[in-house]
């Protein structure tokens, strides 16, 4: 689907929209005001995949295994102030952003002799990095767009052409009142089609904008007034900017009553309804599709995925009802945010102190180098990636990992074979769906041809403006099309990882097959700890509550007999509980229910990475027993997978997170999955009964 704009980070996706886990929320972070300032803190070096410094040796590893093995993490590593957490998947990020950094210069200053892929990753950082020319330019790169705002009038007609205006703008990355996209037909994943879905808010979702708690007011209150601040900025009066902010929270609240909550968004029954075309125009009166269409450069379908149906009569009243001066500024302020990195810094600063520091508690904006190097992987992340993986990934890496996969695809059969939950007629269905899953490792095979995409030296704002169009127009030409089974939804140097349930496929970027989740220098226990982990957590999202329920083909269709499935959801309900009962920050609990998938992928993907281990260790006459710096094999394996999770996390974002986001923070990822697996007591001989073993364990895979 479209509009991944969030940057991915510290976590994997798990499914439907293929959303990565958010490291600043729906806006990347902007520049300070003094860009050439020199970075504070010391560059990143790699985690090393076992890290003894880490590790608090005098805790008892039975009582608490993420004190034992992520204890002194914190201390060792303060959160940096332009940075909203630190973590195992941070530390890469930054060391991944410098190598980034690293070919961008190369590429900006190479003058003729650069390849055309380079030209435009040269000229895209070396515009974004010229705040001199940004503060120069002021409104002007939006100025067409701020003027057919202020055009709007309180007339049908008017009213009309706010069809193609929403186009436009949702075709340049701005992303008002709703969405729309392409997806594979759960039904029928041989076929994409258009959906449109809930949208159009700025708060990061739905229960923002209802819940009654004082925080929760505050933010509101913290909200319009970044929201005021930025009309103010963008020339109006004070009073008339707070006035259109009350307004802007209305409207926006209307829309959030309208739509589905994060946890009914990740069931696909609730968010599959293909109609005729016509059935979303008439949920929609007066709004033209077809000009709208046109605006964001759709095919003119003939059926959509009506994903959140409930959502569009709401859309329909706001766009037909709402005072046009409130249309106008909430068009205006989602501009504005959207485009606030290539704005005056005045802009970029303010929305930084609402999405960084008030949502996030991050003191201070990421350095403009890094947020442009990120902006480059964003905008142009093959042509960049391509560079990268030659530098970063290359020899026998690609090899070398797909064994690992083949050992935890391997594992995962033998499990399917041994549970007794589950009849003969699910488990053929079952491994028929492992068998068909497809491995992609570090890079796309066919790179992504930016031919068409115009990147022009000093223009930072358009070129943010035609990346934006560029990509929305590719996924949208791919409707009505066959399927590319090659193409991948996060570029090489991500660190992150995904399963796509209508593809079947599992996916680890180049940025992610580094030290310290796969480290060279270390044993196989340590490296199947790590990145093992994270492949069985990618492979287990095809069997958890949400991949299950699509087959070997990717289509949605109930492969289990009702036993199955009881027996299954026993399970599942098992996780549910036991992740609801930990305490997030304060007085947030977990949301057991919304990060069901995740907890699962990461049960899972552990009893399988260790199954892999110990078989890979057997079959290459390595001794479990043997001790490497004090520790056994097993021993390795699970504190290599612990550090995978150790974090210093500031509380706004652990809040931000828990609020949002299906994973369960980094810490609660330890001791929350080790308590559940059957080889931790013997690895640590811990008795049962300890809080690592206790009675009442859960096991889904
Ligand atoms: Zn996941």
């Amino acid at each position: 689907m479209t509009h991944p704009s969030r940057l991915a980070l510290a976590a994997f996706v798990a499914a439907l929209t293929i959303t990565p886990c958010a490291l600043g929320h729906a806006q990347q972070p902007a520049p300070p005001a003094t860009a050439s300032a020199p970075a504070a803190q010391a560059p990143d070096k790699p985690l090393p995949g076992l890290d003894p410094s880490s590790m608090d040796i005098g805790a008892d590893p039975c009582k608490d295994f993420y004190q034992y093995a992520c204890g002194n993490f914190a201390t060792n590593h303060p959160i940096p102030p332009d940075q909203p957490d630190v973590d195992a998947f941070y530390v890469l990020y930054n060391v991944n952003t410098a190598e980034l950094n690293g070919i961008l210069q190369k590429a900006e200053a190479a003058g003729a002799s650069r390849s055309p892929d380079e030209q435009k990753i040269g000229d895209y950082f070396k515009a974004c990095m010229d705040t001199g020319a940004i503060d120069a330019a002021g409104l002007k790169p939006i100025q067409a767009y701020l003027n057919r705002i202020a055009a709007l009038k309180n007339t049908p007609a008017s009213r009309a052409s706010l069809a193609a205006l929403i186009g436009d703008l949702q075709r340049d990355g701005v992303g008002v009142f709703f969405g729309y996209g392409e997806q594979q037909d759960f039904k029928d994943a041989s076929k994409q089609i258009a959906f449109i879905q809930q949208g159009g808010l700025g708060l990061p979702e739905k229960d923002y904008y209802l819940r009654a708690g004082d925080k929760d007011i505050e933010i509101r209150h913290q909200y319009t007034a970044h929201v005021a601040k930025m009309l103010v900025l963008a020339g109006e009066s004070a009073t008339q900017a707070q006035q259109d902010a009350d307004a802007i929270l209305a409207l926006e609240t209307s829309l959030a009553k309208a739509s589905l909550g994060v946890v009914d968004m990740r069931e696909p029954e609730k968010t599959y309804h293909l109609v005729p075309t016509s059935t979303v125009e008439s949920s929609l009166p007066h709004f033209n599709l077809t000009a709208y269409e046109d605006g964001i450069h759709s095919p003119h379908v003939t059926e959509i995925n009506n994903v959140t149906p409930d959502f569009l009569p709401e859309l329909a009243r706001q766009l037909q009802t709402a005072d046009i001066a409130t249309i106008q500024a909430y068009l205006k302020y989602h501009l504005l945010t959207s485009v606030a990195r290539n704005l005056p810094h005045q802009f970029d600063d303010e929305n930084f102190a609402f999405y960084g520091t008030l949502l996030e508690g991050q003191p201070q904006q990421r350095p403009r180098w890094k947020r442009c190097s990120t902006a480059v992987d964003g905008a142009l992340g093959e042509a960049l990636g391509k560079l990268y993986v030659q530098q970063y990934f290359a020899g026998d890496s690609k090899e070398k990992m797909l064994q690992m996969v083949h050992d935890i695809e391997g594992a995962m059969g033998r499990d399917i074979d041994q549970i007794d939950w589950m009849s003969a007629p699910t488990k053929t269905r079952a491994h028929e769906k492992l068998a068909a899953v497809a491995n992609k490792i570090g890079y796309p095979d066919k790179w992504r041809d930016y031919t068409k995409l115009t990147i022009k030296p000093g223009d930072a704002l358009g070129n943010q403006l035609r990346a934006d169009a560029f990509e929305n127009d590719r996924e949208l030409n791919k409707i009505g099309k066959p399927v590319d089974r090659g193409e991948w939804e996060m570029s090489p140097p991500t660190v992150n990882a995904y399963y796509d349930p209508s593809m079947n496929d599992i996916n680890f970027p180049a940025g992610i097959l580094q030290p310290p989740f796969n480290d060279p220098t270390q044993d196989i226990a340590v490296n199947y700890g790590h990145i093992g982990a994270v492949i069985g957590h990618e492979l287990t999202h095809g069997f958890d509550d949400e991949g299950r329920k699509f087959d070997a083909k990717g289509n949605l269709d109930n492969w289990w007999t009702p036993d199955d499935l009881k027996n299954f959801t026993a399970r599942t309900d098992c996780l549910v509980k036991e992740y609801s009962g930990f305490t997030a920050v304060d007085d947030v609990k977990v949301n057991g229910q919304l990060t069901l998938g995740e907890n699962t992928a990461d049960n899972g993907g552990l009893l399988l990475a260790f199954m892999a281990y110990m078989q890979r260790a057997k079959e290459t006459g390595q001794d479990p027993s043997a001790k490497i710096g004090n520790f056994t094999g097993p021993q390795r394996f699970y504190i290599g997978f612990a550090q995978n999770w150790c974090e210093n996390t500031r509380p706004q974002a652990i809040r931000s997170q828990v609020l949002s986001d299906p994973h369960s923070p980094d810490h609660i990822r330890v001791d929350g999955v080790v308590v559940n697996q059957p080889g931790f007591a013997a690895a640590f001989g811990c008795k049962a009964g300890t809080p690592m073993v206790p009675a009442n364990s859960c096991r889904v895979w």
